[in-house]
């Protein structure tokens, strides 16, 4: 099953107590892809400006990324700009500039439209809700947004929220959606509501994973290097993702069982993103050594 991908590609400022790092490669679809690419060559969908680096564009397709959907653009790149607290646990924007993509118009070529799997990075939802309505042989569709849609554009975003398979969104997220206090009672009243699984990310605690019959909890690997949080989320999503990909029957629906070890996958994942400032932790990331850490991962909460 191939993989299509839309979602910012950009240029990030990130200050973290680590640290200060200005214009990196960022951007949700770019911390997705790299780390859907260890099980499959997704393609993305995205634009970037005049000011974007031609050599970030060499990096991403270094992972085997088809880079050949970034539409190149007189304005801007998308900027994002944000900073951590000592504890890293919330990611705060100082500002979200749009760029190009306040204007882009994304054309799938007749190839783009018959892939069968599409993720839907984090980007404004009428684009999302646009390149999913041009999509013909769909089977399996995920999505991620966060705090600046919801606010800015919620009945676009629910538009998008009840057509997907799976949403991934951070606990504050679900809340703040559902305009439920109680997680659990959120993550199950979005469900019920479209999707048909909701995994509720929640950082260092790891992920709250919920599905019509089935409520399933995993911690987050215990990594003693968070550096930058950045991508955590993108990098987390990109694994389950491409490890669902990479596992499913095709044709059959994705079980219980299959869902688990895709979390599990997706959090070994993701505990690299942090370990590096912007792509860097995530880049170093391989199967083997992403297995290493499901296997400490079994044993954490085993009794
Ligand atoms: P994460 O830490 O996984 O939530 O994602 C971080 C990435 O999301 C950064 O590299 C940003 O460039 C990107 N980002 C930040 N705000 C937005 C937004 N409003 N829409 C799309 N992408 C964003």
């Amino acid at each position: 099953m191939r993989m299509l991908v839309v979602g910012s590609v950009a240029l990030d400022d990130i200050k973290t107590p680590f640290g200060e790092k200005k214009n990196v490669l960022g951007g949700a679809a770019s911390h997705f892809s790299i780390a859907a690419a260890i099980w499959l060559e997704p393609k993305i969908i995205a634009v970037v400006g005049h000011d974007f680096p031609a050599k970030h564009l060499r990096y991403l397709a270094g992972f085997g990324i088809d880079v050949s959907g970034i539409e190149k653009s007189p304005d801007k790149t998308f900027h994002w700009s944000g900073y951590y607290e000592h504890d890293m646990a919330v990611a705060h924007t100082r500002s979200t500039e749009l760029g190009a993509f306040a204007s882009f118009e994304p054309k799938l070529s007749e190839e783009d439209r018959l892939r069968q799997v599409l993720f839907l990075a984090n980007i404004d939802p009428d684009l999302q809700y646009r390149v999913l309505r041009q999509m013909r042989n769909v089977q399996l569709v995920g999505m991620d947004s966060m705090n600046f849609w919801i606010e800015s554009k919620n009945k676009a975003l629910w538009r998008v929220v009840r057509e997907v398979d799976i949403l991934f969104l951070n606990d504050a997220e679900i809340r703040m959606l559902a305009g439920e206090p109680s997680l659990i009672k959120a993550a199950k009243a979005v469900q019920r509501r479209g999707p048909k699984i909701v995994i509720v990310k929640k950082g260092e605690h790891g992920v709250l994973v919920v599905s019509r019959n089935h409520v399933f909890a995993s911690p987050a690997y215990p990594t003693e290097k968070v550096i930058d949080p950045t991508g955590a989320g993108d990098s987390f999503a990109g694994g389950v993702m491409g490890y669902l990909v990479a596992h499913a029957q095709p044709g059959s629906k994705i079980t219980d069982e299959l869902l688990r070890r895709a979390v599990a996958w997706g959090t070994a994942t993701a505990s690299f993103a942090v370990e590096g400032f912007a792509t860097t932790g995530i880049a170093r990331a391989t199967k083997e050594k992403i297995a290493e850490r499901v296997e400490v991962l079994r044993q954490l909460s085993a009794f």
